[in-house]
């Protein structure tokens, strides 16, 4: 594969797909330590055919965006808020976490790096950041590994909706994303590989993903594939489930914060049962990819049903949506902390 040149870009055409930028950070874990990593131009990774992460998927990611302001300058949104989650998914699955401020360092490397392939301001786009880690020693016996990769790469990714927000229909599953007390709250591998079949099945039904219920009744909604589920109730109240199976969304957060201080609705997290969807004039889907993906329907066994509208987009989640990106495209003043300009 050859590397990409920023000189044939269409920036306003493009898509969420794979890029092979010029430089990527990596850092090795051995000997019980972090060694000191590098910036590097090899977008491969050489590893032994017992490596942890090929059998028992010991392997971790985030996922987070690098913007570029009108007077030129690039920003990352909350990437303190990814350097620790990662540090969770670490946790959970025997990782040595990578130090969180080090984190930080990488990704604004790999960015200043690569510069020339944050999408110009105006076109929508934006620099998608990919850390992962995974581990790499010989291991067949199943206890973690003892070495491991942590890498930073990034690509420029488009727009997420090219023709302004438009809503799209979901679907429930009779499959769970993730157990009770399982890795629902990481961002692993493993719950990836287990969506893969129901949102194949979703895909072909003419939805565009599936609406996970929570393992243990199936009553109650949780979240989508790959972002949290959002609803604005009729009495204004911007309400996100709370279970230990959902994975914590930065934007949900962020959303979250901005409803109650920017809107003025009542923000909380409490349960959101299937069969009480009435109360809801609004909802939607949230994580770093799209923003926000208004919901238009939900179909649960033979009930569809329809929130704001099947073609527009709510008003209250299109000022969230305008908010919130307006922030981390330097157009709107942001809260304290939110913003970590990339000298
Ligand atoms: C990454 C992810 C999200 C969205 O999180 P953000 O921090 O908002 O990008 C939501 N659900 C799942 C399962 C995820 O992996």
């Amino acid at each position: 594969m050859s590397k990409a040149d920023a000189k044939n870009i269409d920036w306003k055409n493009l898509s969420f797909a794979y890029m092979d930028l010029p430089y990527r950070f990596k850092a090795l874990y051995k000997d019980g330590e972090w060694q000191d990593g590098e910036m590097t131009e090899d977008s491969t990774i050489n590893m032994n055919e017992a490596a942890t992460v090929l059998h028992y998927g010991q392997a971790d990611f985030e996922g987070m965006k690098a913007y570029r302001t009108k007077d030129g300058s690039i920003q990352l949104f909350r990437p303190d808020q990814n350097a620790h989650r990662m540090h969770n998914s670490c946790e959970r699955l025997l990782m040595p976490p990578y130090p969180e401020d080090k984190f930080v360092e990488a990704v604004k490397k790999v960015v200043k790096a690569n510069a020339d392939f944050v999408p110009p301001y105006g076109t929508g786009g934006s620099l998608y950041i990919r850390p992962l880690m995974i581990g790499l020693g010989p291991t067949i016996g199943v206890h973690p590994s003892d070495e491991y990769l942590f890498t930073v790469f990034a690509m420029p990714v488009g727009n997420y909706f090219k023709g302004g927000l438009t809503p799209t229909n979901f679907v429930t599953s009779e499959y769970d994303r993730a157990a009770h007390m399982g890795t629902g709250q990481s961002k692993v591998g493993g719950n990836y590989a287990a969506s893969l079949l129901p949102g194949d099945n979703a895909h072909k039904n003419g939805f565009s993903d599936v609406l996970y219920l929570d393992p243990l009744t199936h009553k109650k909604i949780e979240e989508v594939g790959s972002a949290n589920f959002f609803g604005i109730t009729k009495d204004n109240r911007f309400i996100t489930p709370d279970s230990p199976s959902i994975l914590p969304s930065i934007t949900k957060y962020s959303l979250l914060w901005l409803a109650e201080h920017r809107l003025n609705l009542k923000a909380e997290q409490s349960d959101v049962y299937i069969d009480d969807l009435d109360k809801f004039k609004e909802a939607g889907a949230c994580g770093t990819a799209a923003v926000i993906s208004p919901i238009g329907g939900i179909q649960h066994g033979d009930d569809f049903h329809v929130f704001y509208s099947e073609t527009e987009v709510g008003p209250l989640t299109k000022k969230l949506y305008d908010l919130l990106t307006g922030i981390q495209f330097g157009d709107v003043e942001a809260p304290e902390g939110w913003i970590q300009k990339v000298e």
